[in-house]
């Protein structure tokens, strides 16, 4: 239990801790009845994973309730109401896998495909030099365009929830680090480096720290890895019209490209698992992009415009983790939202929500299922 002096705390309904895109999406949803007080331990919202994303939607990405999310959240990224922003949040990108002759004689080429997506078409060697001028001559291999990939603006998507958590009152105290979490008769004590909180729910949404948070609060262990990944810019040949190009994925995700206004944003698509810290990226996996993108690519790298790394938190079955603890009451988890937390976020907020306000829970449970059930921390319990 708390110390005696936990009466004079002021009290929320809901603490959220970190105000990335999950905490900042949640907060935003939430309905204004709620007294919401959304904690950050940086000086800016968005300092870690979700400012250092490669910025994609892809339908075709992740496990099936990581698809289905994405499907869900589709019709939010193109049709933002009117009072979120005026902006569009998406454009038009497409993505193309692509697999060398090894790759293809390693693995059948079918599994290599989105065959069972509508809309995926193959190109042959003559279409993929008409439409990727930096291939390499000597390619050889197959291709599968699909043309439903977007780039999705980010900044915009961040800054509105951000605006709209604001506007319904919901209180945001950044340079605040949650320090200690300890349970009271309805609800929780919280410790900041600035003082102390009390609130009925804590939502963590502590991205790569939220493991942490979990044993701060003696919450069920999810076995949350945050794994590092790394971007590299470089400047595109002039020859090349960045605005045409898809996104390239290699089809083992051993590598991708992503064209933006004049620049390719590369990376190795590494996945080394870290400790939750400021990422930044390493030297040699930097060699190891530019390696394999000139190995595909006629591009001859000898300057980066910039580089950074993220750190991509997943559990074991790389499904996000959202629901309440089955072991400690009123602690409700936003977690390991992987490689597809933006994209996923317009649905997974909601429907947390859905869970969060009672009075809707049984609908959402029965309605849900699938979903929940790939979502839900008991899949954890022991
Ligand atoms: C290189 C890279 C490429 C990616 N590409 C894509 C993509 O194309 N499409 C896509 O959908 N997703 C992509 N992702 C994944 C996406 O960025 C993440 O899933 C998403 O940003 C996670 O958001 P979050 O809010 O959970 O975490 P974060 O953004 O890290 O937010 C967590 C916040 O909690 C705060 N915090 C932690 N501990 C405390 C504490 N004790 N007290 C107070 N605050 C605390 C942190 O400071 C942080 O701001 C990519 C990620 C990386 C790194």
């Amino acid at each position: 239990m708390a110390g005696d002096n936990s009466e004079r705390d002021e009290v929320f309904d809901v603490a959220i801790i970190g105000a990335g895109i999950a905490g900042t999406a949640i907060a935003a949803e939430l309905p204004s009845s709620y007294k919401i007080l959304v904690l950050e331990m940086e000086d800016t919202p968005g300092y870690h994973t979700t400012g250092r994303s490669a910025a994609i939607l892809s339908p075709s990405y992740g496990p099936p309730v990581v698809r289905d999310l994405t499907q869900k959240s589709l019709d939010f990224f193109q049709n933002p109401p009117k009072e979120f922003t005026e902006s569009p949040l998406l454009r038009r990108r497409g993505l193309l896998k692509i697999a060398t002759a090894e790759q293809l004689r390693e693995i059948n080429g079918n599994q290599l495909s989105n065959a069972s997506l509508p809309d995926v078409e193959e190109w042959d060697t003559d279409k993929l030099r008409d439409e990727i001028p930096i291939l390499r001559d000597d390619f050889q291999g197959r291709a599968w365009y699909e043309k439903d990939c977007w780039d999705i603006d980010v900044d915009i998507l961040h800054q509105s929830y951000l605006r709209q958590l604001k506007k319904k009152g919901c209180r945001l105290i950044c340079d605040a680090r949650v320090e200690a979490l300890a349970p009271l008769k309805n609800g929780w004590k919280l410790e900041i480096n600035q003082g102390s909180f009390r609130a009925e729910l804590i939502i963590n949404a502590a991205g790569a720290w939220a493991g942490q948070i979990g044993e701060h609060a003696g919450a069920t262990e999810i076995g949350l890895v945050p794994k590092r990944r790394t971007m590299v810019v470089v400047s595109a040949p002039e020859r090349v019209a960045t605005k045409q190009l898809p996104m390239i994925v290699d089809s083992q995700e051993n590598f991708y490209l992503k064209p933006e206004a004049g620049r390719l944003f590369l990376s190795p698509a590494d996945e080394t698992p870290s400790e939750p810290c400021d990422s930044q990226p390493e030297e040699l996996d930097v060699a190891i992009c530019i390696d394999r993108i000139e190995k595909v690519f006629d591009l001859d790298i000898r300057r980066i415009e910039n580089q950074w790394a993220g750190l991509r938190s997943f559990v074991a079955d790389k499904n996000p983790v959202c629901g309440f603890d089955p072991k400690v009451p009123n602690f409700f988890w936003m977690a390991a939202l992987g490689g597809y937390g933006i994209q996923i976020i317009p649905e997974l907020s909601r429907l947390a929500v859905r869970m969060i306000d009672a009075k809707d829970r049984e609908n959402t449970l029965s309605a849900e299922a699938f979903v929940l059930q790939g979502l839900s921390p008991d899949r954890f319990e022991v």
